[in-house]
């Protein structure tokens, strides 16, 4: 329901550094830094705002389809007589619901009295299970987090994959270390828990605040070792005893998946162990913790309040919550996806805007036909395979075809509480109804307003919904070559995804199939070090370090995807020069545009974050960091040695 925000603390920043940092005022030049060249009047004129960690080209987008849904839901509100059960209704009450402040302040914690008192009743370890079960089967603050989800061991096929065992502080060593911001959290997250169980009216609040932090500290000393593995229900109580696996499976359904995928199988052995040491008691108080935090953008002020205070400000950074009404799309957004997005594509997909989408994926799918078979380094086989690949690669552009019916959903207008249950609730049961994962099937991973792009293994399908439609990604009235460095930028990363280490699982029909060759591995592995040896040596600040390793996948896509642009930019010309237009060629707005659509701004606070956990470079690096491989970008602005991006032909990469 509610994302816990897992983000660095505010109060382990150091120094100001990073794309904070203010904008040199020397005009920069593309050579040297081209990211800093194309968005420095635009980093110099934005901050990031109060109620975000970054901001960037994907949160503008975002801010302009959160406008039109608000817009959307608003008129559906002034129309007359809409029948109990359709989509309007369902839209208009949800929203509704979340909006009146002043009914749940009216209604205070009595929403979660219901399940406290389960919580409370609780005298038995399998009880606790079940408890456990119950809450994550209507989202309300399981323990055990996981979900119905492609099985990375094997690409394209569903499981219930079983991530983590919940802690509430974003990082294991929070519990542990003795520094004085680790210290402070700790303070901070007692005095919130403390609050918790106050306005519940526990007789002993801190004593409970206590008895959750021990339990916590002791889950959080399990250090994740072991490599992910799949477990029958049967083998997880016999491996794993002390925690009654099978009471916690029921209420969800996972007692119907063959077997569960488990990623850190250590610490859920560890998990189960302390079940059956530590008293119930403080279980219980734990259980009720996160019930209550997962529960509290859905309750009164006093606890959303306490929430935010902690989890928001203290934590991340943030400075002040989204405005109700922000928060009411997005909760319409996410329970009644397809019914917004169908409404969302309606106003703003054309079909021009689809015919231009269509013919540039065209064109870098051309692009990458030829380049693939001119790749004399991959095996004959495998080359075979890939150009299958491609042939079959299905492009689902702006909209699903079938839209999802949430028909048997009852929203109302004035119960936001059981609204959110009962939608948790259809949400669980129709996952685990055939163990499906969205994007399976031809469904859609996620909705049409949804500002972001996908490759599907499972369906060989490169997935582009309406909300990244927008400039600067594409713009239906823009030329080619805008539209090429962004959109169609972003298209080639995403069909990199079918060819790279993963990729290399499905075959064209998404079936599970490796089909590289030994020769294909060594070469591509051998590209994929030199990337890593190069974004290894980046950092943005004192102290800071980008992981190579970690985002060589992504960087990749990058690297492949913006030369497959470049020669599909290159195909739409057949032949012709490119326009000059205010003094710039069709190449160099090419790679204008490829920065352009990377410009943001992050909190220190949540940069380090970021280096930690994110499997993309921040954005300069991607930048930057993909275009001194291209001869095309030297071309485009004359680089030559000395310039810094300037990179020797025999270091420059290349895969296709
Ligand atoms: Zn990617």
């Amino acid at each position: 329901v509610s994302k816990t925000a897992h983000a660095r603390s505010a109060l382990l920043a150091a120094a100001a550094v990073g794309l904070a940092a203010a904008p040199a005022q020397e005009p920069v030049r593309p050579q040297d830094d081209l990211f800093l060249h194309v968005n420095a009047g635009w980093l110099a004129g934005v901050e990031v705002p109060a109620d975000r960690v970054s901001y960037g080209a994907f949160h503008e987008l975002a801010d302009r389809v959160e406008a039109d849904v608000l817009a959307i839901i608003e008129d559906l509100a002034r129309r007359p007589n809409r029948k109990r059960g359709t989509p309007s209704q369902q839209i208009v009450d949800l929203y509704a619901s979340l909006m009146d402040q002043a009914r749940l302040d009216d209604l205070g914690i009595a929403p979660i009295r219901e399940e406290l008192a389960r919580i409370e009743a609780i005298r038995t370890p399998r009880e606790l299970a079940a408890q456990a079960g119950r809450l994550s089967a209507i989202g309300a603050g399981g323990p055990l987090l996981g979900s119905v989800a492609e099985d990375p061991m094997a690409p394209g096929r569903v499981v219930f994959h079983l991530t983590q065992v919940g802690l509430l502080l974003p990082e294991r060593d929070d519990y542990s270390e003795e520094d004085p911001p680790a210290v402070t959290i700790r303070a901070r997250y007692l005095d919130y828990l403390a609050t918790v169980f106050t306005r519940i009216g526990r007789p002993d609040p801190t004593a409970d605040a206590r008895a959750v932090l021990a339990v916590e500290t002791e889950l959080a000393r399990a250090r994740p070792d072991a490599a992910p593995a799949r477990f029958t229900l049967a083998q997880l109580a016999a491996e794993m005893p002390g925690f009654d696996w099978p009471a916690w499976a029921k209420p969800q359904g996972v007692d119907r998946a063959a077997y569960v995928l488990v990623s850190q199988p250590s610490s859920f052995e560890a998990f189960a162990a302390a079940v059956a040491r530590l008293p119930l008691e403080a279980w219980k108080a734990w259980l009720a913790a996160r019930y209550v935090t997962a529960s509290a953008p859905f309750l009164d002020r006093t606890l959303e309040d306490a929430r935010f205070e902690f989890f928001g400000r203290v934590l991340t950074g943030q400075e002040r919550p989204r405005a109700r009404s922000q928060r009411g799309v997005s909760l319409v957004s996410g329970y009644l996806t397809d019914a917004v997005g169908r409404l969302y594509a309606e106003k703003r997909f054309s079909p021009e805007a689809k015919a231009r989408v269509e013919a540039l994926v065209g064109n870098v799918l051309e692009a990458y036909r030829r380049a693939i078979g001119e790749a004399d380094w991959m095996s004959k086989a495998a080359r075979r395979e890939a150009l299958e690949k491609l042939r079959r690669m299905e492009a689902r552009i702006g909209r699903p075809e079938r839209w999802r019916d949430y028909g048997g959903l009852a929203i109302k207008a004035d119960d936001l509480f059981g609204n959110i249950q009962r939608a948790q609730k259809f949400e669980n049961d129709y996952r685990m109804s055939s163990l499906r994962t969205p994007g399976g099937r031809g469904e859609w991973p996620v909705g049409a307003q949804t500002v972001s792009a996908y490759y599907w293994p499972g369906d060989n399908a490169i997935v582009l919904p309406a909300g990244l439609l927008q400039p600067p990604f594409f713009d239906p009235h823009a030329d080619d070559a805008v539209n090429y460095g962004g959109l169609g930028a972003v298209v080639g990363h995403e069909i990199t995804h079918a060819f790279d280490e993963r990729g290399r699982w499905t075959d064209a029909a998404g079936a599970l199939r490796d089909w590289w060759r030994p020769q294909d591995e060594q070469e591509f592995r051998k590209r994929a070090a030199l990337l890593v040896e190069q974004f290894d040596a980046m950092s943005p600040g004192p102290g800071l370090r980008v992981s190579g390793e970690r985002t060589v996948r992504e960087n990749i896509g990058d690297l492949v995807g913006l030369e497959m642009a470049f020669r599909a930019y290159r195909l739409s010309l057949a032949g012709r020069r490119s326009p000059v237009i205010d003094g710039t060629t069709g190449e160099q707005r090419f790679f204008m545009s490829w920065a352009r659509i990377w410009r943001a701004r992050i909190r220190d606070e949540y940069l380090r974050q970021w280096l930690l956990t994110n499997p993309h470079a921040p954005p300069q690096f991607r930048v930057n960091g993909a275009v001194v491989h291209l001869s095309g970008f030297y071309d485009a602005f004359g680089v030559e040695p000395g310039d810094r991006l300037y990179r020797g032909p025999e270091r420059r990469v290349k895969f296709w």
